[in-house]
């Protein structure tokens, strides 16, 4: 199963794939975490560093694929989770879409690519153009992370938009939203009732897990000498055993702008 995790930046989408990354391989499923974003720090809490990006590996060998050893490019981290990070174009120039399809294709030369039961795309979702959608051609679900507010939501249906396109030509299906550093969620049930898809969990701000990145480590790991942090575990397995049930998801209708931010306002 190939899952794409999409959201705004600074979601939450690292901190939930990494999670649930472990939580997956808490069930039995042996998991490849690959981070999308420029940003590549995808990985950082399940492995403790900053790993090499592929694109960076690819130009240190001068873009010979067969000089590049699994070991360069494939890091283990914790949980038994295999990490690999896409790395960014240059600032300014190239495209998001290419870095993730040289990843593909290194990790299929690799024979990589299909050793996996789940891999996990951890892609930044605040613009949605071609090249950042470019990882929801090799998913099979689609899943959104969003907070209560305007921003978060309004990426959220431009990812939305994005599965609906997509799904005429690829077997996608949108899994659900993850609300994540929220209390509230009414804006997130009416934006749903107005756009139907199923809501997997929504986490509140929770103290631990922005501690959780500062450490370097995931919830999963901590909880081993905190006791306390299970109930947090808890929330990221209850997302893993619904995608483990195989969930029909749906291809969604995205909303106009318009109607989105008429929806999303009190006047
Ligand atoms: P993204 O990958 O979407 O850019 P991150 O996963 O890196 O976002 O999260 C950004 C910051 O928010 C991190 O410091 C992380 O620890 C924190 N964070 C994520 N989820 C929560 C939460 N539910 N409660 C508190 N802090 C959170
Ligand atoms: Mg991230």
């Amino acid at each position: 199963m190939k899952i794409s995790i999409y959201g705004k930046g600074g979601i939450g989408k690292s901190t939930i794939s990494c999670n649930i990354s472990i939580a997956l391989a808490r069930r039995g499923k042996k998991i490849l975490q690959i981070g999308c974003d420029p940003k590549h720090d995808s990985t950082f809490t399940l492995t403790g560093f900053l790993i090499p990006t592929i694109i960076d590996t690819l130009q240190l060998k001068d873009y010979h694929y067969e000089d590049v050893w699994p070991e360069d490019v494939i890091y283990q981290g914790y949980g038994g989770v295999d990490c690999v990070e896409a790395g960014g174009p240059p600032a300014g120039a190239g495209c998001g879409g290419y870095v993730v399809g040289e990843t593909v294709k290194l990790l299929k030369e690799l024979n990589a690519f299909f050793e996996y039961d789940v891999i996990l795309f951890d892609v930044l979702g605040d613009v949605v153009c071609g090249g950042f959608a470019a990882p929801l051609n090799y998913s099979d679900y689609c899943l959104i992370v969003t907070d209560n507010g305007f921003d978060a939501l309004f990426a959220a249906n431009r990812i939305t938009a994005s599965v609906r396109e997509k799904s005429r030509t690829h077997p996608l299906r949108l899994a659900g939203l993850i609300g994540n550093r929220t209390q509230k969620r009414d804006l997130i049930d009416k934006y749903v009732e107005a756009c139907p898809m199923p809501v997997l969990e929504v986490l509140p701000l929770i103290e631990d897990i922005r501690v959780s990145r500062v450490k370097g480590k995931t919830l999963f790991e901590l909880s081993e000498q905190e006791k306390q942090l299970n109930y947090v575990c808890d929330f990221y397995l209850n997302i893993v055993d619904q995608l483990l049930s195989n969930p029909e998801g749906v291809v969604p209708k995205e909303l106009a702008d318009k109607q989105l931010f008429q929806l999303l306002s009190d006047f």
